[in-house]
């Protein structure tokens, strides 16, 4: 793969296949990222496209290279790694798991759950669920373009069977925002979900303005809850259900649709024990999957979520215990 690079240089990584910059196979995964270095060089390569660039002085003078893969500022000498002030910042465990945890959560077809993930990386629990955890506050970012043309908007209740399917305390079913994107005649096109604490106009048109664009035409039923939408500006299209006679998966396609698949995935992949603390995360990797079913590889996924995690600050232990403050 060339000559080693010496120091000073830009780290060259693994080789590009035909400007391709992901892998396009477990097999290509396997060659590209053997060990930590050939990790930190590709993660360089994502956070800095164009070049190193000083994170603490903002100079872009060439950094000198250390052994394990430390960098060192030219200007400022601050002492560094490619990891330095992203949610894969300070962490024991090796690039190469982190990697490993990114490939499955992007290429199996419904992601992988905590204790899946423990048994394939051969990882205690709590290391699988950190990852999949800062993850998916790093997908969050990837989602912040607003949804545009038509787009369902309806609530869906979520959970409500808690660990062994024995409803018990934190039983409770949670409320769940949906808006989805339709494509007539019977095309879908990106989601966004959000848990909030009720359906009341306080939870409802906040989401809306925040996830749908202003041009956009939403769609709804007829619960008062959604009344301030045209104040907002929005086009707003109700179809009252109990009037049309239709039943909702008639007159909302969309969202309906996009729920059970949602509860399936959580039901399936995760066998249900979502804590409502936790959902949001969930609804976050839900999101991210859905909205790049149609991706033409799952590898450009990897270096998507990637790309993500190293624009994206800390996480402490106490959001990925505790929940992320979304
Ligand atoms: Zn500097």
């Amino acid at each position: 793969m060339g000559v080693a690079p010496s120091p000073g240089e830009a780290a060259t990584g693994p080789a590009l296949v035909a400007g391709v910059d992901y892998p396009r196979s477990y097999r290509e995964f396997v060659e590209w990222f053997p060990d930590a270095a050939a990790c930190s060089a590709y993660l360089e390569r994502l956070r800095w496209p164009d070049g190193f660039v000083c994170p603490a002085c903002r100079s872009a003078a060439a950094p000198w290279r250390q052994t394990r893969g430390r960098l060192v500022c030219r200007l400022c000498r601050r002492q560094m790694t490619v990891t330095v002030g992203t949610i894969l910042d300070k962490t024991r465990t090796p690039l190469t798991t982190w990697f490993e945890a990114a490939w499955h959560v992007t290429t199996a077809k419904n992601g992988m759950s905590a204790k899946t993930l423990e048994r394939t990386l051969g990882v205690s629990y709590r290391v699988a669920w950190t990852m999949l955890q800062r993850y998916r506050v790093a997908m969050v970012r990837a989602e912040r373009e607003r949804l545009s043309g038509d787009v369902e908007v309806d609530e869906a209740l979520v959970g409500g069977v808690e660990h062994g399917g024995k409803p018990g305390r934190g039983s409770q079913k949670c409320v769940v925002l949906i808006a989805v994107e339709v494509k007539p005649p019977k095309g879908f096109g990106r989601v966004r979900m959000r848990h909030v604490p009720d359906a009341s106009g306080a939870s409802l048109v906040p989401f809306v303005c925040e996830v749908v664009d202003a041009g956009a035409v939403v769609r709804t039923d007829g619960w008062a809850g959604y009344n301030g939408l045209v104040r907002r500006g929005y086009a707003h299209q109700r179809t009252v259900v109990s009037a049309s006679g239709d039943p909702a998966h008639v007159s909302m396609p969309g969202v309906h649709r996009v729920a059970s698949l949602l509860k399936r995935w959580i039901l399936g992949t995760h066998q249900g024990s979502v804590g409502a603390e936790h959902l949001q995360s969930y609804l976050e990797e839900f999101t991210f999957r859905f909205n790049r079913r149609t991706s033409r590889s799952r590898g450009l996924v990897f270096r998507r979520l990637l790309e993500q995690a190293i624009a994206t600050g800390p996480v402490t232990e106490a959001d990925v215990t505790h929940g992320y403050a979304w």
